[in-house]
């Protein structure tokens, strides 16, 4: 799963604050508990002091009663839990508190065994107490005896307990602080990033009248001014070429309606001429000389050549002016038809046509004869001394279908693969191969209204091959 920017700003900012916070405050803990014990333990061997200094007399008088009443005073500190005095040899002599009496009783255990060798005071805590054991000495240095003090550790773990509860209050605070800052922080910057992020993506998508509507004064502001200009001035940008492509389409129209018109208005007048100077040639010819009467000829000549070029004109304007309404168009029985069309010049030139299935498609059928018609014709017409082998085959790729057209003709100069497809171009003269140079212009203009595209693969002496497309679009096979 993807895991949005603001999620993860959140996550990253959270953990952090949780990670540095939840440190120190550990650390804290750790640092104040140790701090509460080494004071008490302070404490603990300050009093034990002052209490020896209190039995000091009554040990080295041996006054039990004097000891019982020192002792009973300083229980009034209501940490001590219990006192024993000892003798030199560790013998309880006196004591108060709870606990089974030790009269007469050696202390037991670690710290007793060490008061003895040890100068100064001994602390331990065990069995959920604190002792402290140390010697009772006279001023001028000489042991009396010895003392043991055991407190309860009931204040250092309140306190301990206190500093745990505020800790922990802190830790929530920090969670707290640490949640408000994530998302903060995520409102003040992943929002706006996530907001243009989406708007570039719908800008990118071609839906260009998008705005991100943050106004800020730093860096992201001036990016989201930035992905608006942008897409303000790509929208213009778009709008101006629209309506390039629509004066285009308008003067391409009026140069199409023009061509039309002055083709067929012109075909009258040439009508005119070619039938009078043939009329001239028939009622005057024996009266004129040889001269004028060759003159004549090339006039017809010409006239005619003119009449064949208009003819030619007036097709390819009527390609784009005169079209049909596309309709299921079986190709297999346009080539058929195209084949009968083209069969006197088939016959004299000996040539073998085939052709593979070939499918429907939605199309001009009176145009897509003329593209076959114009091909095929071609392919017999360019021929050298061998006869044409012409083949047509169509094999579907992706979303269109391709047809080509395959002679064994004359071939073409790669260099010129572009040029025949232009109006009026020719690659030979009149008196090798007869043409005006409008076929292959006609079939490229309705190859293109097909949505298709058309070129030649060939080299010179090696036959041609012409390909166009046309869109499969949801017809039938
Ligand atoms: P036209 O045939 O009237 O000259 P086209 O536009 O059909 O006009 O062809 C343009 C030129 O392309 C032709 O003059 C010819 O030189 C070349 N051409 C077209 N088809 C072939 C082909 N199958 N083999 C060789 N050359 C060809």
């Amino acid at each position: 799963m993807k895991l949005g920017l603001r999620f993860r700003l959140i996550a990253f900012t959270f953990c952090l604050i949780l990670t540095v916070g939840g440190s120190i405050l550990g650390y804290s803990v750790y640092l104040g508990r140790d701090n509460i014990f080494n004071a008490f333990e302070r404490e603990a061997i300050e009093s034990a002091a002052v209490i020896t200094e209190s039995v000091l007399n009554d040990l080295y008088f041996f006054d039990l009663r004097g000891l019982d009443v020192r002792l009973a005073a300083a229980r009034a500190n209501t940490d001590i839990r219990r006192i024993d005095v000892m003798d030199l040899e560790g013998v309880v002599v006196a004591e108060t508190g709870k606990g089974d009496s030790r009269l007469g009783h050696q202390l037991g255990g670690p710290l007793a065994a060490g008061m003895r060798s040890a100068s100064t005071w001994l602390s331990i805590s065990e069995g959920g107490f604190f002792h402290v054991a140390g010697p009772v000495s006279m001023p001028d240095g000489s042991r009396i005896g010895y003392l043991h003090v055991e407190f309860a550790l009931d204040e250092p773990q309140a306190r301990a307990h206190h500093l745990a509860t505020g800790i922990f209050l802190m830790t929530l605070v920090c969670l707290a602080a640490g949640g408000a800052v994530a998302v903060g922080l995520s409102a003040r910057f992943a929002r706006p990033i996530v907001e243009m992020a989406h708007a570039a993506r719908q800008i990118g998508g071609g839906m260009l009248e998008t705005r991100i509507s943050i106004k800020r004064n730093d860096e992201l502001g001036v990016l989201a001014q930035s992905i608006n200009e942008l897409a303000a001035n790509r929208q213009k940008a778009e709008k101006a070429l629209a309506e390039k492509a629509e004066e285009l389409t308008r003067s391409n129209q009026e140069l199409e309606q023009f061509a039309y018109v002055a083709s067929h208005d012109l075909q009258e007048p040439l009508r005119m001429i070619t039938g009078y100077t043939q009329l001239l040639a028939k009622r005057y010819g024996d009266k004129l000389d040889q001269n004028a009467n060759e003159y004549i000829d090339y006039a017809v000549e010409g006239a005619k050549r003119m009449q064949g070029l208009i003819r030619d004109l007036l097709t390819y304007s009527r390609v784009g002016t005169r079209g049909k309404e596309f309709a299921l168009t079986d190709c297999e029985a346009v080539v058929a038809g195209t084949l009968r069309v083209l069969q006197p010049a088939i016959e004299e030139s000996a040539a073998t046509v085939t052709y593979d299935p070939l499918p429907t498609v939605m199309g001009d059928e009176t145009q897509l004869l003329q593209l076959f018609q114009n091909l095929i014709g071609n392919a017999v017409k360019y021929r050298d001394s061998k006869p044409p082998v012409v083949h047509v085959s169509c094999k579907q790729e992706g979303e269109h279908w391709l047809f080509s057209v395959r002679d064994n003709g004359i071939g073409i100069d790669p260099q010129y693969a572009n040029r025949i497809f232009v109006i009026f171009q020719r690659l030979h003269g009149r008196d090798k191969y007869a043409g005006t140079g409008i076929g292959l212009a006609v079939c490229k203009k309705i190859v293109e209204r097909h949505d298709g595209k058309i070129w030649v693969e060939s080299e010179l002496g090696k036959g041609a091959t012409f390909h166009f497309t046309i869109p499969t679009n949801g017809e039938r096979t």
